[in-house]
């Protein structure tokens, strides 16, 4: 259910009807939009009675939202997404497309460093870097934990780019929450419902990637659970799927960006690294995730990918990432974009 108030309802009556629902036993989720507030009600098994909301002063009136995914639909929010970082001009979402660059895992200071400088030369505001690694073998490089997100706090302070990097389970999650500016939930990890709880607890903005064979609602089922426990700063990100295809290690399957965007305000971004597994195929699938739409890119930059301790085959060099840079830069009008580059830190608060 949706309580929808009046454009000129105030704060007073907003937060009336929100200790009303709570009254009732369930939770209230209220959704700022420009021109109205939504109050989402989610723990209801079945249908709340609306006579009582409808009466409330300040309603417009209260609305039963059919879709499984509730506070992640547009029928809930119309707006798109916006996510910002304080102190920052940093956005997710919005008409400035988003670049997150990096190596997938910190190997060590001097290469998590290097690496930076670079895309942080060539305008991205973002720095991925894996420290907890989900590796297929158990006998692969695991990821160097809270020295990388150690690292990776000196790169912010160094070149002021935001940090985003993948929490595996409930204890990494805590370290990856304390040190890093965006929670990453990797695609095996995005049915795993606890951890999305988990990081639904927390304020800090969660970018949940794809699973490889999750349909688009158990995509957005899997932002709903974090936004049921109260964080709406969820991104979503296509990172390839699995297909019969063997010229690519996964499917990118850009035709996701549109049917995300139809029914949810959430910002989605493309991962053209692991949607192809491929340096040759990264920056084409790059241009074409800019020009299907998506609200940004994540991409897997090395600068000695040929000694990567994972995934060096899909890493593109740093010049790659400067040519895809201006390539994306010159699509994204086409779409009704713009790429801003290079991040502006307010001291005082970062
Ligand atoms: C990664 O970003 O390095 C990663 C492991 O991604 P995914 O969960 O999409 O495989
Ligand atoms: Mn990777």
């Amino acid at each position: 259910m949706l309580v929808v108030m009046k454009a000129q309802a105030t704060p007073e009556e907003i937060q009336a009807v929100c200790e009303h629902i709570e009254q009732l036993g369930f939770r209230a989720h209220p959704l700022p939009g420009a021109q109205r507030t939504a109050i989402g009600i989610t723990g209801n098994k079945g249908e709340v009675d609306r006579g009582n909301l409808e009466e409330l002063s300040g309603v417009a009136e209260v609305i039963r939202v059919t879709k499984a995914y509730k506070l992640a639909s547009r029928d809930v929010k119309q707006e798109d997404t916006v996510i910002r970082f304080a102190g920052t001009d940093a956005t997710i979402g919005g008409r400035g497309l988003a670049v997150i660059a990096g190596p997938c895992s910190v190997e060590t200071r001097e290469q998590a460093f290097s690496i930076a400088e670079k895309v942080a030369a060539s305008g991205a505001r973002f720095f991925r870097g894996g420290a907890f690694k989900p590796r297929t073998s158990p006998y692969a490089f695991q990821g160097l934990g809270l020295e990388a997100l150690r690292i990776m706090a000196d790169i912010r302070t160094e070149f002021g780019l935001r940090i985003v990097t993948e929490a595996i389970d409930n204890e990494s999650l805590e370290l990856v929450a304390e040190w890093a500016d965006v929670i990453q939930i990797g695609a095996r990890n995005m049915q795993n419902y606890s951890l999305l709880k988990h990081a639904g607890k927390l304020r800090k903005p969660v970018l949940i990637k794809r699973g490889l064979s999750a349909t688009l609602e158990e995509f957005l089922m899997s932002a709903e659970y974090v936004m049921s426990e109260g964080n709406y700063e969820v991104i979503l990100c296509e990172r390839g799927i699995r297909t019969f295809t063997d010229h690519t290690r996964n499917t990118l399957d850009l035709s996701i960006v549109p049917a995300v965007q139809r029914v949810s305000h959430l910002p989605i971004l493309v991962d053209p690294s692991h949607g192809t597994g491929r340096r040759d195929s990264v920056l084409p699938m790059a241009r074409a995730g800019v020009a299907s739409g998506a609200d940004g890119i994540l991409v897997e930059v090395h600068d000695h990918p040929e000694k990567a301790l994972s995934d060096g085959p899909q890493s593109i060099y740093p010049e790659q990432f400067a040519t895809m840079m201006d390539e994306i830069e010159q699509i994204a009008p086409v779409v009704g974009r713009n790429l801003p580059r290079g991040i502006q830190v307010n001291s005082e608060v970062a």
